[in-house]
């Protein structure tokens, strides 16, 4: 049997919000985010007579300066829950431009220091069972997948990988590729990243109105006893939450927002209910919640980094997208 790590993941839904700097020497602008203190955000919110406010509370509040680093420093539990047996799934939620993909992945001109929650989280896998070497015998393969229009489509084909795709995927179908170190798994990010923008035309970014997963299988084989545990970990990028104008919007466009409003608040249902331990938990509304219906309750934890934009055009955007994090924390 695995032991927990006491103490240090008590919970098994956490919510942290990120708040994204000003981009490109806006600074002397004003912010929506008035205070963060901790877990607490308060938020400067238009009113008829002038200026309100709205604090919203959760595990943490990263602002505008924390680093990546920062950032991941509370997920090292979850790894190593994850070589421990557990799943686990990490979300980014938030309006498009807010910093999902930063906080995930990191920005395009990327280097070490700014690598995102995917390459820390892997980089500790590795580093992790390395040190465990000489109890465990680890094996960990990824799987990366795109979910557009409720239609998931499997991001690591190539002629060369379809040939050695596996048995016991969790999402049927997609391929399964077996990975020794971080560069492994960089490699399938970056063809991940590539067959994407495939199915993208200039005129439409689709990377924002689809949700991408990466998720690790981890199985580990006791080399005293010879017990087999799994664990696996989805890093999830989340479509863009932003409400678009059902009148300004038809076609392609509107189909699309229904989809991922649909997925994202069966998403939101999902937690919500299993923060509040109901016995019914809806994960048949949505091919999202479908798929990682074994990574959500139960023993397996979850983590989810919310982003808020500090314009103040963003403000309404920024509370809807408080409200729904405030819901599932
Ligand atoms: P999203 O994935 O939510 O659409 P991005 O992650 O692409 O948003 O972020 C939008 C822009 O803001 C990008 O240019 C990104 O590099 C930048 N950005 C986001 N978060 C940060 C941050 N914490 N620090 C610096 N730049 C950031
Ligand atoms: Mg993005």
């Amino acid at each position: 049997q695995v032991q927990d790590l006491k103490g240090t993941f008590t919970r098994s839904i956490r919510v942290y919000c990120r708040v994204r700097p000003f981009l490109g020497g806006q600074s002397k602008y004003l912010s929506t985010v008035e205070h963060i203190e901790e877990g607490t955000i308060t938020i400067i919110t238009p009113s008829k007579y002038g200026k309100g406010h709205r604090s919203f509370n959760f595990n943490k509040v990263f602002g505008p300066s924390a680093t990546q680093a920062e950032v991941f420093s509370d997920t090292q539990p979850l790894i190593r829950s994850v070589l421990d047996g557990y799943n686990v799934c990490i979300f980014a939620y938030g309006q498009t431009g807010s910093g999902k993909t930063y906080t995930m992945s990191g920005p395009t001109d990327l280097i070490e220091q700014n690598q995102g929650v995917n390459y820390r989280a892997l980089g500790d896998l590795f580093l992790l069972a390395e040190q465990r070497k000489n109890t465990v015998s680890y094996d960990v393969s990824v799987q990366m997948i795109e979910i557009y229009n409720e239609q998931v489509r499997d991001l690591l084909i190539t002629d060369e990988i379809r040939n050695s795709s596996q048995t016991g995927l969790n999402v049927p179908d997609a391929s399964l590729v077996r990975v020794t170190s971080t560069s492994d798994v960089i490699d399938l990010m970056n063809l991940g990243q590539k067959n994407r923008a495939v199915g993208a035309t200039a005129l439409n970014d689709r990377s924002s109105r689809s949700h991408s997963c990466l998720t690790v299988h981890v199985q580990g084989r006791d080399l005293t006893s010879g017990t087999i545990l799994r664990g696996c970990m989805h890093l999830v990028d989340l479509a863009g939450s932003e409400r678009v104008d059902k009148s300004e919007v038809t076609g392609d466009r509107l189909k699309e927002a229904q989809h991922i409003n649909k997925s994202l608040s069966a998403l939101g249902d999902v937690i919500s209910s299993l923060a509040q331990k109901n016995s019914h938990v809806p994960y048949r509304n949505s091919k999202l919640t479908q798929l990682l219906q074994d990574s959500l309750g139960g023993q397996a934890k979850t983590l989810m980094f919310v982003h808020i934009s500090p314009e103040l055009d963003a403000v309404g955007e920024t509370i809807s997208t408080l409200k729904f994090a405030e819901r599932v924390a």
